[in-house]
């Protein structure tokens, strides 16, 4: 039944391999992210496969999930934990990315009751506003989740181009290096992981001017939709038809353009603007907010047009389209990333695998 989303791993397992290929040559170790799809298992092999050794997701039932399905990779933590799952990451995560060391203490007491030791990464802020330590205090910080014996800190990371948008610099990696310097110099160790961030860093990479020391990336976005939204590009030599979207139309007619009436606001309380453009055919899709976001979607057939979602109807403009469309028959779209991660939680949206 449609909705269906058709997932391609043998795409995403090129995308895995290309960049990969990009950050082998500046000793970048990658962690695969799998969060846009709720750690599905043929994605996860997908990025196994590609020789990429380290998972990552936000979710914790992602990666339990993944351990138990037997994808034999290394498991991080990707959201700072709540403090409701730390007996499960304690029980399944092989590295938690903290930003607390009130969470780091109950990590500690957990970690020693179950006789085993805890790795961290501990966040720091640089700028994004998102999770870390506030740059300017995160050596003291830092330090103090050395103390606890059921803890190792195996480095330190940072996030940017998710909430504040920021983009990942020299600037900012160098004050995330300038950190690890003070705290090795203190711990009188070396830290073995840098984690200096996601997909939007990957210009830094293709640029080469990743400053020496960054030694980790954390990769989901541009491996599994070859696409890199905080800099508004495509990643070069990646693919982006790695999931494809098939909704089905359940009517299909000519209607004007413009509604008739007064309009108020629409069912998610937004304003809609309409051009004039005489009478169009439009079809109605079974499919909606609750799956997709409409501005997400990107028709593979470019000459139509989405126009609105309300909560399970979608409708697109077909007039301008080369193709005929019947009742009954089915259009296909790319989707943003934002767009993705609805439709894969969406429990109505089917999903297979293609080989
Ligand atoms: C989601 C996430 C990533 C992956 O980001 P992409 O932009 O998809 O590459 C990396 N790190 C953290 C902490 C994340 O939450």
């Amino acid at each position: 039944m449609y909705p269906v989303l058709h997932i391609y791993p043998d795409k995403i397992k090129h995308n895995a391999k290309n960049l990969k290929k990009l950050c082998d040559k500046k000793d970048v170790k990658i962690t695969g992210v799998t969060k846009v799809v709720s750690g599905n298992l043929d994605v996860a092999k997908a990025m196994v496969d590609a020789g990429i050794t380290s998972l990552g997701d936000s979710r914790i039932q992602n990666i339990i999930n993944m351990k138990k399905n037997d994808i034999d990779a290394e498991f991080m933590l990707l959201r700072i934990p709540m403090k409701s799952e730390l007996e499960l990451v304690v029980d399944y995560v092989d590295i938690v990315m903290v930003s607390e060391l009130k969470t780091v203490e109950w990590l500690n007491d957990i970690a020693k009751e179950k006789n085993k030791v805890q790795d961290i990464i501990y966040m720091v802020d640089v700028g994004d506003l998102r999770e870390g330590v506030w740059y300017e205090n995160a050596v003291d910080e830092i330090i103090c989740a050395q103390k606890y014996s059921n803890i190792f800190l195996k480095g330190i990371g940072t996030n940017l181009g998710c909430f504040g948008g920021v983009l990942p610099s020299i600037d900012n990696m160098n004050i995330l290096l300038e950190i690890r310097n003070e705290i090795e110099e203190i711990l009188n160790r070396k830290l073995e992981i840098i984690s200096g961030g996601n997909t939007a860093a990957l210009p830094l990479i293709e640029n080469g001017t990743l400053p020496k020391g960054i030694n980790h990336f954390r990769l989901g976005e541009s491996i599994i939709c070859g696409t890199d939204v905080t800099n508004d590009r495509i990643v070069p030599g990646n693919r982006q038809d790695t999931v494809i979207l098939e909704a089905q139309i359940i009517e299909l007619k000519e209607k004007p353009s413009v509604p008739m009436g007064e309009i108020g606001f629409d069912a998610f309380g937004r304003k809609p603007v309409f051009e004039d453009k005489g009478k169009r055919l439009k079809a109605i899709l079974a499919i909606g907010e609750q799956d997709i976001s409409p501005d997400g979607l990107i028709p593979l057939d470019n000459k139509i047009e989405v126009l609105h979602s309300s909560s399970d109807h979608t409708i697109v403009d077909l007039t301008d389209s080369d193709n005929i469309y019947n009742l009954g028959d089915t259009i296909q779209f790319k989707m943003s990333y934002g767009c993705l991660l609805k439709a894969i939680t969406s429990k109505y949206v089917e999903k297979t695998i293609e080989k």
